[in-house]
């Protein structure tokens, strides 16, 4: 598939995009260094200005960006306009708190006078998945602006116009001309850019596959690369947790955006003790949701976004299933109605070496585990290659420094659903990437943190 807007729920073809040819990307890449050399040296306050009328276009049509949204991936119309108005949210914290996050730092020394100085390291390339088409770019793009960087997105090619309406909400705001370009670009066209002397580091959020070929692209160049990748996050539930409230938020917590998050709780490891108590709630919860078309009021869950997805999700569910897991619910792609369908399953009960063990289910497709006891909880949720985000549940003090502590994750919430949050760093270990977005750990990655030292 090339660059196009291919409706999820129907599979019909809405619009489609020639990828820039070369010499439109040069000119872009011209166009961005030039940007850059004028705008680093803009004010904060201005910069703040900026982002705050940036913040105010997203929120004021966060209707029509949510129906674009839906329209491109088929995430339901209500999470699609909440994901706008979040968007508004991390710019004005950046518009609000960047001057303090790159103040001059002192340090006591031999000098008569040493800091460290935060500067802008120019234009940076964010390549973007389209599942959360919206937030991934403005989680980017508020502080990399904020420091007086200058972005290029390359967007997932199935969401080709939520990356022009991005690009002309920038501009809208009063971004120099420049400050903020959209490449309409397929993957095989990212090399280069990446590779290019004016582009000074990257960011990728996406899978693993994608990640490594951008890191070792900027690699040879000695750039520096932020990834943010894949997850199969546990969902951890001990004896005293909360099994209403753990069952209730483990449902949005796997359900969200139709299962495709990278922080969705995809593996649900349960205590023998209330494993079965547990099993009933969440089936009960799973069978209540309604599947259907993401642009009505009531549905909980819509299309995945291609129809690879559907392709790989149903031959990683089917494996599991050949080699002698149980279902509970679900367990094949709704057949009977166009679009990229896939209902509520549980899987349980697998036996060692199924695609469960290590895979990533991009889709609502829990996987439900039981354990005999916190040990073997905290074995099994580190058992993957991932690290992203672990959730928790338990009412016993002391298991809750136990969890903090061994589960190997970038972000460990106790009690409640692993999520972003401006204020909070984003970000994995292991194969779900490094570095880290957000608060103040995101706005210093593109930076040159420069030592000052005076005699
Ligand atoms: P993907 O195929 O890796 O695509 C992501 C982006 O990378 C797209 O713009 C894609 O462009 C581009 N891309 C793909 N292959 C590339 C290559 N060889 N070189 C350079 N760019 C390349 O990811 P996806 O399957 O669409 O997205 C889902 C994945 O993203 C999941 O694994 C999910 O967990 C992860 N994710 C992680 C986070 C996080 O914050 N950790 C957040 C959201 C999603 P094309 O569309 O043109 O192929």
């Amino acid at each position: 598939m090339g660059i196009a807007t291919v409706n999820p729920a129907t599979g019909e073809t809405i619009k489609t995009f020639e990828p820039e040819s070369p010499s439109s990307i040069a000119t872009k890449l011209a166009i961005a260094q030039e940007a850059f050399e004028q705008y680093c040296q803009t004010s904060m306050e201005q910069r703040a200005e900026w982002l705050n009328a940036a913040a105010e276009i997203v929120e004021r049509d966060r209707v029509k960006f949510g129906e674009l949204m839906t329209t491109e991936m088929g995430k339901p119309l209500k999470s699609a306009i909440a994901e706008a108005q979040k968007c508004a949210l991390v710019c004005r914290y950046y518009a609000e708190h960047a001057a303090e996050f790159l103040a001059d730092v002192p340090a006591s020394t031999d000098a008569t006078q040493s800091f460290v100085r935060y500067q802008p390291l120019g234009v940076i390339l964010a390549v973007m998945p389209w599942n959360f088409p919206f937030w991934q770019v403005f989680r980017f793009a508020a502080p990399a602006l904020m420091a007086g960087n200058v972005g290029l997105l390359k967007h997932a090619s199935n969401v080709p116009q939520c990356a022009l309406a991005i690009e002309q909400i920038f501009a809208e705001a009063g971004f120099p001309e420049g400050v903020f370009q959209t490449l309409l670009i397929g993957a095989d066209q990212v090399e280069p850019v990446i590779q290019d002397p004016r582009v000074k580091a990257a960011t990728l959020t996406g899978s693993e596959l994608a990640g490594a070929a951008l890191a070792a692209a900027a690699g040879t160049q000695i750039k520096k690369t932020v990834l943010e990748l894949g997850g199969s996050d546990p969902f951890i539930v001990l004896e005293s947790a909360d099994l209403e409230a753990a069952a209730t938020t483990g449902v949005t917590a796997r359900m969200l955006n139709n299962g495709q998050s990278c922080i969705a709780a995809k593996r649900f490891i349960v205590v023998d003790a209330v494993a079965d108590e547990f099993q009933q709630r969440l089936l009960e919860k799973f069978q209540a949701l309604k599947v259907g078309d993401p642009m009505v009021e009531d549905t909980d869950i819509g299309p995945l976004a291609t129809p690879g997805i559907l392709r790989d999700l149903d031959q990683q569910v089917k494996a599991c299933i050949e080699q002698g897991a149980k279902v509970l619910i679900g367990g094949h792609p709704l057949s009977d109605r166009a679009g990229n369908f896939y209902p509520p399953t549980i899987l349980t009960d697998f036996p060692p070496g199924t695609p469960a063990d290590n895979e990533e289910f991009f889709g609502p497709v829990a996987l439900l585990f039981r354990v005999p006891d916190i040990d073997a909880a905290i074995k099994l949720a580190n058992s993957t290659v991932f690290g992203l985000g672990a959730s928790a549940w338990t009412t016993n003090e002391e298991q809750i420094p136990r969890l903090i502590d061994e589960l190997e994750a970038g972000a460990v919430f106790i009690n409640g659903l692993v999520k972003s949050d401006p204020r909070l760093p984003f970000g994995g270990i292991k194969r779900s990437g490094y570095g880290r977005e957000l608060s103040i750990q995101g706005i210093h990655e593109f930076v040159n943190i420069k030592t000052v030292w005076v005699k």
